[in-house]
C-alpha cells in the first residue's frame, strides 16, 4: 500500500511519499507537491545508481516539462568528502543554478548526506528532495535533515541540518541492491522495532521482509518521523535512533571498517542488550530475540574486540558528554529508553 507520512520540523512540514514505481514519476511528484516548483532540477547521483535509476528520473524530469541536469560522482564512503561536496556546488553554479531551483539527491544515504550538505550550502541553501535508493537510505537517512561529509578525523564531522522538501521513496527501486547491502540496512529495520514497534520487530524476526517491504518502510520511517519531530536538533530523544550504534561505531572502527555499518549495529544491539539484562535495567532479556532476528538476514551477532579494543572508539562517540555517556538500552523488545553512564564505568559495564 502507498503511504505519505509527514514529519513536522521547526522550518514547517514536509511529506514522505513511499510507493512502487514512484521513480518513473518523479517528475509529476514535484509539480504536484513541491511548492512553489522549482525551475530547474540538479539531479545528483553516484556511478552505481546511474545506470540503474537516472534515465527514468531524467525522462519522467523532461515529460513533466522540468529542465535538468545531472552530477555523477564515484559510490561507496570514501566519495563522502569535501571535495565530493565542492565538486556539486561548482557543478551547481557552472550550471547557473539559482536559489528557486532544486537539488534531487538520488541514491544511498552517501548521495543523500553529500548533496544534501550541497544544498543547504549553495547560495546559502537551496531546497533538497531524497530520492533514497538503498534500503538504509529509505528507513533512515532520507528522514529528518541530517546532511554531512566525512574529514579525515572521523565520520560526519561536517554536516548541517537541512530537512528535505519531500522524499520520494520507491520500494521497487531496492530490487536492483545487492544482498549484502539490503541485509545492511535490515539491522536498522530491526533496530525500530526494538525501540518502538514489536509488532514490527515480529514481522522481520519471521522474516517477512520481502513480501511486505512497502510496509516495513512505511512503519520504520513513520517512527523515525514521529522521533524527529520530539527532537530535530537531536538534544534528547532522537538519541533512541542510536540504539547499537556506540558500541556498533566502536566495532566499525577496530574493524577498520572491514565490518559494515549494518553488521556493527545489530552486533552493537546484542552486546548492549545483554549489557541491560545483566545489570537488570531491561524487564526481559531482549539479546537472543535481536540475535536471532539478525542471524534471519545474515549478520553476525558477535565480534572478537575486546572491552580495551572498544573503549576508546567508544569515548569519542559523539553522544558522550563530559564524564558521562547515554547509552540506548532495552527495558523489552518494543521499548528503549536513555540510560546515562559515568564514563568510569564503561569498561566494567562491557
Ligand atoms: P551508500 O550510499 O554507499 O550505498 C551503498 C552502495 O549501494 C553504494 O555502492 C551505492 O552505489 C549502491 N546503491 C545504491 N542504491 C542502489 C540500488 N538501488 N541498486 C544497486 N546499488 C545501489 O550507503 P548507504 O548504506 O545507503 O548509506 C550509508 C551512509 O548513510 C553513511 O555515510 C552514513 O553515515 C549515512 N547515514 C546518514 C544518516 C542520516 O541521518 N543522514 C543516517 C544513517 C546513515
Amino acid at each position: 500500500m502507498p503511504a505519505t507520512i509527514p514529519v513536522h520540523t521547526s522550518r514547517g512540514q514536509y511529506e514522505v511519499r513511499i510507493e512502487s514505481g514512484l521513480l518513473a514519476r518523479t517528475g509529476a511528484e514535484l509539480r504536484a507537491h513541491v511548492a512553489p516548483p522549482p525551475a530547474r532540477v540538479a539531479v545528483v547521483t553516484d556511478s552505481n545508481v546511474a545506470p540503474l535509476h537516472l534515465p527514468r528520473v531524467m525522462q519522467s524530469l523532461a515529460e513533466a516539462g522540468f529542465d535538468a541536469a545531472f552530477h555523477i560522482f564515484p559510490a561507496g564512503e570514501a566519495s563522502k568528502t569535501i571535495a565530493t561536496a565542492a565538486a556539486i556546488l561548482d557543478f551547481l553554479a557552472r550550471e547557473r543554478f539559482t536559489r528557486t531551483d532544486l537539488v534531487l539527491a538520488l541514491g544511498g544515504g552517501v548521495v543523500g548526506d553529500v548533496a544534501g550538505f550541497a544544498a543547504a550550502i549553495y547560495l546559502r541553501g537551496v531546497r533538497v528532495v531524497q530520492v533514497p535508493t538503498t534500503f538504509l537510505a529509505a528507513i533512515d537517512s532520507s528522514v529528518g535533515g541530517k546532511t554531512a561529509v566525512d574529514l579525515p578525523a572521523g565520520k560526519n564531522l561536517c554536516g548541517a541540518f537541512w530537512q528535505p522538501a519531500r522524499v520520494l521513496c520507491d520500494p521497487a527501486a531496492l530490487a536492483t541492491l545487492p544482498p549484502e547491502i539490503l541485509h545492511d540496512g535490515c539491522a536498522e529495520a530491526i533496530k525500530y522495532g526494538v525501540i518502538a514497534d514489536r509488532p514490527l520487530f515480529d514481522l522481520l524476526a519471521d522474516g517477512n521482509l520481502a513480501p511486505r517491504l512497502e510496509e516495513v518502510v512505511a512503519r520504520c520511517v513513520g517512527i523515525k518521523a514521529e522521533i524527529v519531530a520530539r527532537d530535530e536538533f537531536d538534544r534528547g530523544d532522537r538519541a533512541l535512533l542510536n540504539f547499537g550504534h556506540t558500541i556498533g561505531h566502536a566495532i566499525e572502527k577496530c574493524s577498520n571498517f572491514s565490518i559494515s555499518h549494518g553488521a556493527a549495529v545489530g552486533i552493537g544491539m546484542v552486546r548492549i542488550a545483554e549489557i541491560a539484562a545483566r545489570q537488570g535495567w531491561s524487564k526481559e532479556d531482549c539479546a537472543p530475540a535481536i540475535a536471532a532476528a539478525l542471524r534471519r538476514y545474515s549478520l553476525p551477532v558477535s565480534a572478537s574486540f575486546t572491552p580495551a579494543d572498544l573503549l576508546p572508539a567508544m569515548l569519542s562517540d559523539k553522544k558522550r558528554a563530559g564524564g558521562e555517556i547515554t547509552l540506548v538500552v532495552p527495558e523489552a523488545i518494543g521499548r528503549c529508553v536513555r540510560h546515562p553512564v559515568p564514563v568510569a564505568e564503561l569498561k566494567e559495564l562491557l
